[in-house]
């Protein structure tokens, strides 16, 4: 198996380029498809202050080390979601990384600041893991990008993330979510400008981006995830991926090109906002998804097989109980 750019020996073969790559072309290969992605999509201007959504996983690490090898000006924020070891031994990774690079990495810890967290504040407000925790986790990126005067929030988002969360969309024809499913969302309307510069790499790539830059990730799959559709969605992907290489990357990018325009009309998101009376945050009502959350996350107690854990709870703070 030899580079296809230099003919040395290769460490991955990549079937929808039909190419093997050494390390350093590899490499190269990776940070150049970040390149492509941010200048297609006119995602970052050099100036920008970044701040990247980091989770501890291979996909958030990568994106940050390829940004700060690209020379943006990029800080890392960490949300603590509460899911026991997994939550401890994902900031751990994030606070390695941070340290080795001498980088900012912010953290928020949801149950400190909030009052609860992912396991246990679903359950009370009676919504899934994921759900409560998509939720959580955009309300406050974009709060602290906006509090910390960041141009762009930048997620780890790869093509098969995005191949997999648009095959869920179409499955049940859901305009409204494709029409905001783009690799950017500018800012506007009290939201960051939101980057997805990893649309262009696969998962299998940003691990062995990884793994060849010596960064060391959370290896284990978080343990709500259990019944997420888009794993599922993702298997099937694999699968047509294996028969026909480059279909993920022709179904995402297709949808872009020739379809994408289709579905604008559909996006009523960001139509008629107002301001959530308790945080200020965008809104259709009066109170924000993110705080009605908040409530009723916290106006619930539910009963915890850790009695220990549940008595040492912090009630909720000032910031999740004011207006
Ligand atoms: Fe959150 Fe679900 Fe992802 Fe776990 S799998 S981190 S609960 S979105
Ligand atoms: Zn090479
Ligand atoms: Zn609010």
């Amino acid at each position: 198996m030899k580079c296809r750019v230099c003919r040395g020996p290769a460490v991955i073969d990549i079937r929808r380029h039909n190419a093997n790559f050494c390390e350093e072309h590899f490499l190269r290969l990776c940070r150049d498809q970040v390149v492509k992605a941010v200048h297609e999509f006119d995602m970052l201007r050099p100036t920008d202050r970044v701040l990247v959504a980091v989770s501890g996983g291979k996909d958030s690490l990568a994106l940050w080390d390829i940004l700060l090898e690209l020379g943006y000006r990029v800080d890392g924020l960490y949300l603590g979601l509460g899911i026991g070891s997994y939550s401890n031994d994902s900031g751990a990774f994030a606070r390695r990384f941070a340290a080795e690079r001498s980088v900012t990495l912010h953290e928020i810890d949801l149950l400190r600041t909030h009052g609860f967290d992912v396991p246990y504040g679903s359950r009370a407000a009676k919504r899934a893991p994921c759900s409560a925790c998509g939720l959580s986790k955009r309300h406050l990126f974009d709060q602290a990008a906006l509090e910390g005067d960041y141009d762009a929030v930048a997620t780890g988002h790869n093509l098969d993330d995005e191949a997999a969360v648009l095959m869920g969309n179409v499955l049940h024809w859901q305009t409204e979510y494709m029409a905001r499913q783009h690799p950017v969302l500018p800012a506007g309307d009290g939201f960051p400008r939101k980057v997805k510069p990893l649309v262009r790499l696969g998962e299998r790539e940003t691990a062995a981006y990884c793994v060849l830059r010596g960064i060391e990730y959370q290896l284990d799959e978080c343990p709500m995830a259990e019944g997420n559709k888009h794993l599922r969605y993702k298997d099937a992907l694999n699968d047509i991926e294996r028969a026909s290489p480059g279909a993920k990357f022709d179904f995402f990018f297709g949808y872009l090109s020739r379809a994408a325009d289709r579905f604008a009309d559909a996006d009523a998101g960001r139509r008629d906002l107002g301001i959530c009376i308790r945080c200020g945050a965008p809104t259709t009502a009066d109170v924000c998804a993110f705080c009605r959350l908040t409530e009723r996350a916290t106006s619930a107690q539910p009963v915890h097989f850790d009695r220990t854990r549940r008595r040492s709870a912090p009630s909720p703070t000032p910031e999740a109980a004011a207006p």
